[in-house]
């Protein structure tokens, strides 16, 4: 495995490469999630590069970019034992220079959920990720579903710039309570990391009423404003259910309607995210690609 922090570096291993490339970006601390994303680009491609950058263009300046987990040395062996090619590991002046100037932004579907919320964090996102299409020329590119409006608005700049490469969503990986991995679990003390797992049960309860016939939106967004209330330590940002294909809101949903349940919350020091497709059978590799993804070039 080769780990390269130079772009001349990067390009170089790239030029030996013959077949396809699968791209997995990172923020580094990885976990079983990141693994599961390389794990896939193994098998679906002759090479995959990993990048770890913890990205300051989509941290606002209240967020917690100097606190992020880093941890590079167990995140290559992680990397290494998953049979990787190549880790990108740039720091912040080689990905932006001095004079940068040039950011991409995808409108409308970056402006609820987590846009709303974060201010600017879509652009730093989309900015960085065309840099590392650019620089891998990757042809599948691996993204968990766990950052559900990261894969959209993804597909779109892919589908708008006219970037030929593959968005590959992949499934959530979880906790055995259900609680999403995430880098971010660090911050959680033991009785935080214990009461987590309401995040997913408020999935589960959205799900579970629209599968018993519940078709009005607000009556299924006051069913997980119930199901958080049953944690005392549990903050939601927000809460919502929109269509999974424009994240617009709507106020009943069409028998044939693809739904995105989402929230962020804060518990203690930790702001966590999840999301779930309703109809909840349509949680799996065939639905996220079919609703979350690109399948065709
Ligand atoms: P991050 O390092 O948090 O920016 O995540 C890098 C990639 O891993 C993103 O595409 C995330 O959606 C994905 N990811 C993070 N956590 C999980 C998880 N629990 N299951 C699946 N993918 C994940």
């Amino acid at each position: 495995m080769q780990v390269v922090n130079s772009i001349a570096m990067l390009q170089h291993s790239r030029a030996g490469f013959s077949g396809s490339i699968g791209l997995v970006p990172t923020m580094g601390a990885l976990h079983q999630g990141h693994i599961t994303l390389v794990d896939r680009a193994r098998t679906e491609n002759d090479h995959v590069i990993v990048t770890i950058f913890v990205n300051p263009t989509q941290f606002s300046p209240d967020e917690d970019l100097a606190a992020y987990p880093r941890n590079l040395d167990a995140d290559l062996e992680k990397l290494e034992a998953a049979g990787v090619d190549v880790v990108f590991t740039p720091n912040n002046s080689l990905m932006y220079p001095d004079g940068y100037q040039t950011y991409v932004e995808v409108a409308d579907l970056t402006r609820n959920l987590e846009g709303g919320h974060r201010p600017g964090h879509f652009r730093g996102v989309t900015t960085i990720v065309t840099k590392l299409f650019n620089l891998t020329q990757a042809h599948r590119a691996y993204f968990g579903q766990k950052d559900a409006q990261q894969l959209v608005t993804i597909r779109r700049m892919v589908h708008d710039l006219n970037i030929p490469i593959e968005v590959i969503p992949c499934m959530t990986v979880r906790e055995i309570d259900g609680l999403a991995m995430s880098s971010r679990n660090v911050y959680l003390s033991a009785k935080e990391r214990g009461e987590a797992a309401v995040l997913y049960r408020v999935l589960q309860a959205a799900a579970r009423a629209y599968d018993d016939g519940e078709r009005n939106i607000k009556t299924l967004e006051t069913i997980m404003q119930d199901t958080i209330n049953t944690s005392s330590v549990a903050e939601p940002d927000y809460m919502s259910i929109v269509n999974a294909a424009t994240l617009e809101s709507l106020e009943r949903a069409d028998d044939d309607a693809v739904l995105l349940a989402s929230l962020a919350v804060k518990i203690g020091h930790a702001r966590l995210i999840d999301n779930m497709l309703i109809p909840g059978y349509l949680n799996t590799p065939e639905g996220l690609l079919a609703h979350l993804g690109n399948p065709q070039r």
